[in-house]
C-alpha cells in the first residue's frame, strides 16, 4: 500500500463502504479543490476512526462542495496501544502542541484534569478537536484520539477503573523526599490499560501528590533531575512508555 502514501487522506464523518457516495464539507472541498488542486478523476484516501482507510475517486469538485465516490479499502481498522494523557490545562497554545503530539505519538485517549494550581482552565475543547483530527490525518493514523470533558482531579481519581495504572509524573520526586522510581524502572510494571498524568506550570499540591500516592493504581515516576515544561513532560513520558510497553518497541 506505500503506493497510496503520496494521495491526500481526509477524516470523514460518514460511514465507509465500497461503492458509497460521500459529500465532502466545505472546508475540506476548498482543500481538495484550492490547496491541494485535485479535480474530477483525481484519487485520494478517506478514513472516519471506525471502518479503515478507503481509496476514493472525485466525482465532483468546486470550492465550496465536493463529490467522492468509495473505492476500495486500502487499509483495515487497527487499535493503537490503549495509553490515555491526563494533563492539566496549560496556556492555549501549549494545549494545542499537546494535543497535536499525543496524537503523533499515538495516545488513545486526551483527558484534561483540573488541579488546584491550574491557571487557564478553559479548554476551547472543540478547536483542540480538529487539531487532532489534522494530527491524525498527517501522521498516518486510523482513528481519531478521543477528547473528553474536563474533570477534577478529585473526581478523575474517585472514579477510575483500578485496572488502569496511572503514571503520575511527580516533579518533586527530582529534588525532595517524595521519591519515585526513574521512568524507565516502573514502567515495565505499568502495562496496558494506562494513562500518564501531567500537572500544570506550577506543579502539583503537596495534597495532591499525597492523595496520588495513596491510591493503589498510581506508581509516580521521575523524569530526572531536570524540571521540564508540562509540554516536555507528557511527550517523553507517551515516548517512553510507548517504547517500553507500546507501538515504539
Ligand atoms: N512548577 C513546578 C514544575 C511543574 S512542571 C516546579 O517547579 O516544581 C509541570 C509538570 O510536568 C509536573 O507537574 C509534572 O507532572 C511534570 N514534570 C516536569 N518535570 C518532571 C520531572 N523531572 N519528573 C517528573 N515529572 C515532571
Amino acid at each position: 500500500m506505500r503506493e497510496n502514501y503520496t494521495l491526500p487522506r481526509l477524516y470523514v464523518d460518514a460511514d465507509l463502504t465500497a461503492g458509497a457516495g460521500l459529500l465532502l464539507d466545505r472546508a475540506q472541498s476548498h482543500y481538495l479543490s484550492s490547496v491541494m488542486r485535485k479535480s474530477v478523476g483525481d484519487s485520494l484516501r478517506v478514513f472516519n476512526g471506525r471502518d479503515g482507510e478507503w481509496l476514493a475517486e472525485i466525482t465532483d469538485v468546486n470550492r465550496k462542495a465536493a463529490q467522492l465516490k468509495i473505492g476500495l479499502q486500502s487499509r483495515p481498522q487497527t487499535t493503537p496501544p490503549d495509553i490515555w494523557l491526563c494533563f492539566a490545562p496549560v496556556r492555549k497554545a501549549r494545549n494545542a502542541f499537546i494535543a497535536e503530539k499525543a496524537a503523533e505519538l499515538g495516545a488513545a485517549r486526551l483527558q484534561p484534569v483540573l488541579t488546584e494550581r491550574v491557571q487557564f482552565p478553559k479548554m476551547g475543547l472543540e478547536k483542540l478537536e480538529l487539531t487532532l483530527i489534522e494530527a491524525a490525518e498527517q501522521t498516518e493514523r486510523l482513528d481519531i484520539p478521543a477528547l473528553v470533558d474536563t474533570v477534577s482531579l478529585g473526581k478523575l481519581l474517585d472514579e477510575w477503573d483500578p485496572k488502569r495504572a496511572l503514571i503520575f509524573a511527580d516533579e518533586a520526586s527530582s529534588n525532595t523526599e517524595w521519591e519515585a522510581k526513574p521512568a524507565l524502572e516502573a514502567l515495565p510494571n505499568c502495562p496496558a490499560p494506562a494513562a500518564i498524568l501531567i500537572g500544570p506550570e506550577g506543579g502539583f499540591t503537596d495534597a495532591e501528590r499525597a492523595r496520588l500516592r495513596d491510591c493503589d493504581f498510581v506508581t509516580p515516576v521521575s523524569l530526572g533531575p531536570r524540571i521540564l515544561r508540562a509540554d516536555t513532560a507528557a511527550l517523553s513520558l507517551l515516548t517512553l512508555w510507548q517504547a517500553v510497553q507500546g507501538d515504539l518497541g
